[in-house]
């Protein structure tokens, strides 16, 4: 990617090592990890609120009163410049892409922390790979992730990292849209398997957004360079529920789906890429 002439967006906080300052601290999110894990594993796993970008996972939508306190950023490095400029390229390409539409964007922020940080959604843990809290319109990203993301999933590649981050913005703009409400009110009132799979039309739209962001970027900005596009289609298909099923549980179940496909999701962060346009991301019309 080149994101050289790319300005920093202004919209980082970052939250990496400063967690819980005081041991009462730490003991009381320590709790409450073990509270959330044991609620989580009666009840099993809501991911309806919180949109992690993974399916595996306890996915938790407890609230709680942990107070954030307040984020002392270390010296910026190469992977929160990296997450700047993405992020600054996404809010110039959707700021135009609303204005063609008469609209106003809204920038998201993004929350960058390491191990667990509390959201307006409930408690962020890394392990849920990142995550879009409507409620607070807050990315949140364990840096740690894009590690794995090369190392387990197999997808290198910093275009690899920008899908990931433009799939969370895509959930945003899903949120500005009216689109994720609707969803949750119709989840509300449906069963597990019709939930299942307005999870996954929401998710696979938050794909095509992605590609949708990456070629307006490209048109704006100029920012893809040979190899970029296969990296994102890598990507997309590395994080398929059947591929983490099969990796996490060894078979396949279809129904349990919140997220899609292997190749439904490069399916669609494809055709974004190649329409541009929001028209194209009707995953709930067809
Ligand atoms: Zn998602």
């Amino acid at each position: 990617m080149r994101l050289e002439d790319e300005s920093e967006s202004t919209n980082v906080e970052d939250r990496r090592g400063s967690g819980p300052a005081t041991g009462f601290g730490k003991r009381k999110l320590g709790i409450w990890a073990i509270v959330i894990a044991l609620v989580a594993a009666y009840f099993g796993i809501d991911p309806r609120l919180i949109l992690g970008f993974l399916s595996v996972g306890g996915q938790v939508v407890e609230q709680h009163s942990t107070a954030a306190t307040p984020a002392r950023p270390g010296p910026k490095d190469e992977a929160s410049i990296f997450v700047a400029k993405v992020l600054g390229n996404t809010e110039r390409v959707w700021e135009q892409i609303f204005d063609e539409l008469g609209a106003r964007y809204s920038k998201p922020a993004l929350v960058l922390y390491t191990g667990a940080t509390p959201s307006a959604c409930g408690l962020g843990q890394g392990a849920m790979g990142p995550f879009y809290c409507p409620l607070d319109q807050k990315v949140y990203v364990d840096l740690r992730f894009f590690d794995e993301l090369q190392h387990r999933y197999g997808a290198p590649g910093d275009f690899a990292r920008a899908y990931v981050l433009a799939h969370e913005v895509g959930h945003h703009v899903q949120k500005l849209l009216g689109i994720s409400e609707k969803v949750q009110s119709l989840q509300q009132r449906s069963g597990e398997a019709q939930a299942n799979q307005l999870s996954v039309r929401l998710e696979l739209q938050a794909d095509c957004l992605a590609g949708v962001w990456a070629n307006r970027a490209h048109e704006l900005r100029n920012i893809l360079e040979p190899g970029d596009i296969e990296d994102g289609l890598r990507a997309a298909a590395a994080v398929g529920d059947d591929t983490l099923q099969r990796r996490t549980q060894g078979y396949v179940v279809p129904e349990s789906f919140t997220h899609g496909s292997s190749a439904d999701r490069a399916k669609w962060f494809r055709l974004g890429l190649k329409e541009g346009r929001l028209q194209a991301c009707d995953t709930f019309g067809r």
